[in-house]
């Protein structure tokens, strides 16, 4: 199995999981985002460079037959910055991991969306039949992460998942950087004694997924080369406030919270919530963990680093 971005915080957990399930693995990652500390103890192929390495990628693909693709420029925020850089890395890099695929005769990809995709569709919950429209250069850019590999099932015959990640937490994702998620600049900030940064009134909700349950999902796609014509929401239908969120790391922690508001950041959606139908009827067997355990297993990680 290639794992594009594999030193990354989803590509470092699925590592993890597909090896212990006996799975060969070979990562590509230019550490741009990614640390290669996090494959430690991992043995694995690692390429470090770019999938837009043309020779390289097609290196990365020797003896593989199937890929799982999350190397991007994560963040709304970054894109927004340097929208040509988020392009590159995530629009053309998605096609040139699907070109380097098809030229090996890779049997299956699964690639990582998002759900900033829908944009400024209001609708709640997201059903993946709701119209999309970004509101950022890095959701237009996930727009051609997904539909390119649905549109290889039809013009090359290849099996291709394309999955729409809500907000994934857990081990390995990192704060302290600018473009850093909600729930670990949450943990960092509380395990400094620093106030706890809210971009708006703490009304804005989210679908949080933890890394264990997303990697399962992987996983099993993966395993099963299963193949659907259309992206597929990977969240679990749940809705939990910033404010709400504070409350259980505060339960997780032991810890007590204090709080700053700024001004919601543009580009942000109010409220996140997944239609999870789909994903059940392709996954019955999947068992989500809960944001009280996950949320115990992240910061159980934050205390050891
Ligand atoms: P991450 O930043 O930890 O991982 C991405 C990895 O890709 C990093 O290791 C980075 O170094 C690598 N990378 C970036 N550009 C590259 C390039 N040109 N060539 C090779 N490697 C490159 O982020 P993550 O949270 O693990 O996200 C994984 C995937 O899931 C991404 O595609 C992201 O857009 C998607 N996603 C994540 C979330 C989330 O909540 N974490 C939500 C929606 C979508």
């Amino acid at each position: 199995m290639l794992i594009t971005g594999g030193a990354g915080f989803i590509g470092s957990n699925l590592a993890r999981l597909a090896m212990a399930h006996g799975h060969r693995v070979v990562v590509i990652d230019d550490l741009s985002t990614g640390y290669q500390e996090n494959l430690q103890g991992l043995d694995l192929r690692f390429l470090p460079g770019s999938i837009l390495d043309g020779d390289l990628l097609a290196d990365a693909m020797d003896g593989v037959d199937s890929v799982v693709h999350l190397a991007a420029l994560g963040s709304v925020p970054r894109s927004i910055s340097d929208p040509v850089a988020t392009h590159a890395a995530n629009a053309t890099g998605t096609l040139a991991v699907l070109e380097a695929a098809r030229a090996r005769g890779v049997s299956h990809v699964v690639a990582a969306s998002s759900s900033s995709v829908y944009g400024l569709n209001p609708a709640l919950p997201k059903s993946e039949r709701e119209w999309v429209r970004p509101m950022s250069p890095y959701a237009v850019s996930k727009l051609a992460t997904e539909q390119y590999p649905l549109a290889y099932q039809q013009s090359f015959g290849m099996k291709s998942l394309a999955f729409r990640f809500f907000n994934v937490y857990g081990p390995r994702q990192r704060a302290g950087h600018v473009y850093a998620a909600v729930i670990p600049t949450f943990i960092d900030a509380l395990m400094r004694g620093e106030p706890l940064p809210v971009n708006g009134d703490g009304g804005h909700s989210r679908d949080f997924t933890f890394v264990g349950t997303v990697c399962r999902v992987l996983l099993d796609a993966s395993e099963r080369r299963l193949s659907h014509p259309e992206p597929v929401n990977l969240a679990f239908g749940t809705n939990t406030t910033l404010l709400e969120l504070i409350a259980e790391l505060e339960a997780a922690s032991g810890m007590t919270a204090q709080v700053v508001h700024r001004q919601p950041r543009p580009g942000d959606v109010k409220h996140s919530q997944a239609d999870n139908t789909v994903l059940r009827s392709l996954f019955p067997a999947v068992v989500p963990i809960g944001l009280e355990q996950g949320l115990a297993e992240t910061v159980a990680w934050f205390k050891e680093l």
